[in-house]
């Protein structure tokens, strides 16, 4: 099956647009959801978290102690590289298994960090969201009505957009100017095409 990844940086529009392909039949893998689930859900991998960060990375109900995980690795690269490589392996495995159930022509897998995870390799094409820093930045601030300080210090954990760009096969230009569903329309239509050729089917 033609596996399409789909990234962009915070506040892209990313899940925006997914819902545009999703509306047109294209099954979405969430990988930031399955990321958060699996770390409440799967029991090795919550194993692995209390064994690494201790058993108070999880409230008493079970539920993640966000706020003191986020703590521990938001400054601590060792402590971030530490938890991604239990987590991505995790949801790599349950992505996989997903993308096996799937019998549309193609799928999409959302994540923020595609290139940065180096999850795009096991990807056949990626496509990127764009928009500019400025306007992510207002809209991220909207979204989760935060302050512009939280948002900026996030931006700066990722790859620059315009990095992202360069690696693409797609780009969807969520910038205000250029209207979404046409874009995506066009994208589907020559991923519809891909896949057929990949399953050897004559048009
Ligand atoms: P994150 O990286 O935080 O998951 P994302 O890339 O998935 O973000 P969205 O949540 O889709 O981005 O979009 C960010 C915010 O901007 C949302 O509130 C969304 O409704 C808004 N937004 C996205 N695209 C547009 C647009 N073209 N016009 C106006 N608002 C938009």
């Amino acid at each position: 099956m033609l596996t399409v990844g789909i990234t962009g940086g915070i506040g892209s529009g990313k899940t925006t647009v997914c819902k545009i392909f999703a509306t047109m039949g294209v099954p979405v893998y969430y990988a930031d959801d399955a990321a958060k689930w699996l770390m409440e859900n799967d029991q090795h991998l919550v194993a692995q978290i209390k064994e690494a960060f201790g058993s108070d990375a999880y409230l008493p109900d079970g539920r993640l102690n966000r706020q003191l995980l986020a703590n521990v690795v938001f400054n601590n690269a060792g402590s971030l590289r530490r938890l991604e490589s239990m987590v991505h392996p995790a949801v790599q495995a349950h992505a996989e298994q997903w993308i096996q159930q799937q019998t549309a022509p193609y799928i999409l897998k959302e994540a923020a960090l595609l290139f940065e995870s180096g999850s795009y390799k096991q990807l056949h094409k990626i496509i990127v969201v764009y928009a500019p820093r400025e306007v992510r930045l207002q809209r991220v601030q909207q979204r989760d009505n935060t302050t512009a300080e939280a948002v900026i210090a996030r931006m700066n954990k990722q790859m620059p957009d315009e990095e992202k760009v360069k690696m693409a096969d797609f780009i969807v230009y969520n910038n205000g100017a250029e209207l979404l569903i046409p874009q995506v329309m066009r994208i589907h239509q020559q991923l519809l095409q891909l896949a057929k050729e990949m399953m050897g089917v004559n048009i």
